[in-house]
């Protein structure tokens, strides 16, 4: 179908202006909102949809989608620096769906991430139509200390957490009828893990943070945006892992600049700082890899280059509303 909007325009001509002042520190734009709801302390809330065919396949168990979800909207959390406490589910089921089988195995799922993060399930919704699950996370931190898009600054260090491309590389492999068989990936893509923890170091450290959704250079995009300035991304630094060279060599670059689904964190990092988290990655202690720097805004609307080259064509990221 097509459609006069993106997805980003349709937030931002028909949404965004609708942020009550009262209490909000940061509305619409960002990866989550932030409420001050107690002096020391503020809330961070974000929603996240997933759709059987559109986000999971049709064949995915019910124990798979509950685990995606839910590390899915983490992934937000994380994005803010922030410590997740709660989360509502919406649940949406076919009737063929609603048995016990189906419900335990999604139950399940639900309780392995929540246990391992510390989350409750607070409340939500029950309704019968096609697969849809959406949950609100709520989660905490202290006041002036959550990460945000905004905040980078030129000469800030770049860094990215994890691997990158295995959400497309996953993908890719799930829809082929190749023999092609990875259980990282597939780990990678049913329970991407959500760098709470990396978020939560980084709270003082980095300048501006973004969770990799719609891929490197889109979401990178949105926080040079928000920043107001533009990056370089030297892809001879990129962490892919090897396994991704070794069956797609053709496909692997790509797909770590502009696949999506990886939902590991983009952080720009000020000089004075870069040696603390340069000795965290050394020591182990954080997941990390330098692939770019923040560089000054020009003229142009080149918000993110690689290897120096603005003219290349790995730019597109991930709209709902052009496909
Ligand atoms: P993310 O990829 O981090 O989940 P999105 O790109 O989906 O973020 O959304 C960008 C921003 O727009 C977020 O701040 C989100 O809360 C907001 N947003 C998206 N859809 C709506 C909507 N229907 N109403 C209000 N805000 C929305
Ligand atoms: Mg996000």
């Amino acid at each position: 179908m097509e459609t006069d909007f993106s997805e980003f325009d349709a937030i931002a001509t028909y949404f965004k202006d609708l942020t009550a002042q009262g209490g909000v520190a940061l509305g619409i734009g960002d990866d989550a909102a932030l409420l001050n709801t107690s002096a020391d302390h503020q809330l961070v809330v974000a929603t996240d949809t997933i759709v059987e065919s559109v986000h999971f396949p049709p064949q995915a168990t019910a124990e798979q989608i509950a685990t995606r979800a839910l590390c899915v909207n983490l992934s937000d959390m994380a994005a803010m620096g922030a410590k997740p406490r709660w989360f509502t589910l919406a649940l949406t089921l076919p009737s063929a769906k609603a048995n016990a089988q189906w419900l335990e195995g999604f139950s399940r799922g639900l309780a392995a991430v929540a246990g391992q993060y510390d989350i409750a399930l607070i409340g939500g919704d029950t309704t019968a139509g096609p697969m849809t699950i959406s949950l609100t996370l709520l989660a905490e931190v202290p006041s002036s200390d959550a990460l945000q898009r905004s905040g980078a600054k030129a000469g800030d260090a770049l860094y990215v957490t994890g691997t990158l491309g295995d959400g497309a590389a996953a993908l890719e492999m799930i829809n082929s009828r190749d023999s092609t068989h990875s259980e990282r990936l597939l780990t990678r893509f049913y329970q991407p893990k959500p760098q709470v923890d990396a978020g939560i170091k980084l709270r003082t450290i980095a300048s501006a943070c973004i969770d990799i959704s719609d891929g490197l250079i889109a979401d990178l995009g949105h926080l040079c945006q928000a920043s107001g300035v533009r990056s370089n991304i030297q892809t001879d630094l990129l962490p892919i892992h090897r396994e991704l060279h070794q069956l797609w060599p053709q496909r692997a670059l790509e797909w770590a600049l502009s696949g999506g689904d990886d939902y590991q964190l983009c952080f720009a990092v000020p000089q004075p700082y870069q040696q603390t988290v340069d000795q965290w990655i050394e020591a182990g202690d954080l997941d990390a890899t330098l692939v770019g720097q923040i560089l000054a805004p020009d003229n142009t609307n080149n918000l993110v280059i690689v290897d120096g080259d603005i003219s290349t064509d790995f730019k597109r990221g991930f709209d709902h509303f052009s496909h």
